[in-house]
């Protein structure tokens, strides 16, 4: 089969489905690559990358779309792909079907196959496929680098011969993937960090790199777990003692992070105005979730801002776009390992097997129909 990766033409987007090194993989598997010429460019590699990795590098999206029997994409498609999607032919990207009915629907007509990589399920066997998590992690780092990039101190604490530094205090609110990323790179740093989660389970976790887990004093101190390592919302007594807790912090931390997410809800707000009038001036929030709302009431998507009281608010939501290379060597190795699972026999022939539980959890559109949402796996 032939695999082909058209360049992205989302606004920004600067990540790419196919790297040359995933592309020496996913031959091995018998198949043909094919990338649309530029589309590697925003990500550090160029066509001649691509051509020395054994990639046929083609002129336009149509032509490349023409030319490829799997296409492989970051974001879903724009109104023009979709035209480009034929009978018989696989899509593969970040596809988001349930905030995208129209889109799925409109692919389901053309009789293609769509995979939604945001779909992939959280068992073991599919996490080297895990395209969220990958993304997360990246967040999750560089959300520690914009605050730097914004705050005007160390992070580290230093004794220096023209005086005492002391460390900044970072506190990261929800311990998922991104979280513990952005834990691990703020105490990289040296900062004093702390974090809160609705999740108990995750203390040890956060506590074994190297932070301190603020706890809550609750009765029920299972209240936030909810199904599949996911959180649940909260109730209103707990909300209230979450806020109490973090109005504590506010005048002392320098450094907030906030990745809180509740799947199918609006992003929880935890982070109020009152808090954010309480932070120091030169203190820095970074709002992953500005994408879902955010959790800041203060955050503006896709900006940053500055408050009256000198806060900076950075509500960016194309983390990972600004780290594209790494970006797109970890979601392009996700895709070419999900490549392999359709390849089973290594000889370039696609086995769509619905019977598979990764498999018929990414697949949203096969043979005409909509198979959104999935069956829950079989296996853990
Ligand atoms: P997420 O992006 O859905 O949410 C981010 C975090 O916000 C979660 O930890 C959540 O508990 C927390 N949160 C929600 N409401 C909150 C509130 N009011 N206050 C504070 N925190 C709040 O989560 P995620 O990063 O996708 O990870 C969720 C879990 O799934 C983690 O335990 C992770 O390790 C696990 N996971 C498992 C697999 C796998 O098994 N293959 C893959 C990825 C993640």
């Amino acid at each position: 089969m032939r695999i082909g990766a058209p360049r992205e033409r989302a606004q920004g987007e600067a990540r790419v489905a196919l790297t040359p090194e995933s592309a020496k993989h996913i031959q091995k598997l018998g198949h043909e690559c094919v990338v649309e010429s530029g589309a590697g460019r925003a990500a550090g590699f160029d066509d001649d990358a691509y051509r020395d990795a054994g990639v046929e590098v083609i002129d336009g999206g149509a032509a490349l779309w023409s030319a490829a029997d799997v296409v492989i994409k970051v974001r879903e498609p724009d109104e023009e792909e979709v035209g480009y999607l034929r009978e018989g032919q696989t899509l593969i990207a970040f596809f988001w079907p349930a905030q995208n009915e129209d889109l799925l629907e409109r692919c389901k007509a053309t009789g293609a196959t769509v995979m939604a990589m945001d779909m992939v399920p959280r068992i073991s066997r599919a996490q080297k496929m895990d395209a969220l998590s990958s993304t997360a992690n990246i967040a999750g780092y560089r959300a520690v680098i914009e605050a730097g990039n914004h705050f005007g101190r160390f992070f580290t604490g230093q004794v220096t011969a023209a005086g005492k530094v002391p460390p900044a205090k970072v506190l990261v609110v929800g311990a998922g993937v991104a979280g513990l990323s952005a834990i691990g790179t703020a105490t990289s740093l040296g900062a004093v960090v702390r974090a809160f989660d609705v999740r108990p389970e995750v203390a040890e976790q956060i506590e074994s790199m190297g932070a301190e887990f603020l706890f809550l004093d609750f009765e029920d101190s299972q209240d936030g777990s909810g199904s599949g390592g996911y959180a649940a919302p909260s109730s209103p007594e707990f909300r209230e003692k979450q806020l109490a807790l973090f109005r504590e912090q506010a005048p002392e931390v320098d450094i907030v992070i906030t990745t809180a997410l509740i799947p199918g809800k609006p992003a929880p707000k935890l982070w109020l105005e009152d808090m954010v009038h309480a932070m120091k001036p030169g203190s820095v929030i970074v709002d992953l979730a500005a994408e879902k709302g955010g959790n800041c009431d203060l955050t503006v998507p896709d900006e940053r801002i500055v408050t009256d009281n000198g806060v900076v608010v950075v509500g960016y939501t194309d983390f990972p776009s600004r780290m594209a290379t790494q970006a797109s060597l970890l979601y392009a190795t996700n895709i070419r390992h999900m490549l392999t699972d359709l390849t089973p026999e290594k000889d370039g022939v696609i086995v769509h097997d619905m019977e598979d539980d990764v498999i018929r959890g990414v697949t949203v559109a096969h043979q005409g129909e909509i198979t959104f949402p999935p069956p829950p796996p079989k296996v853990k």
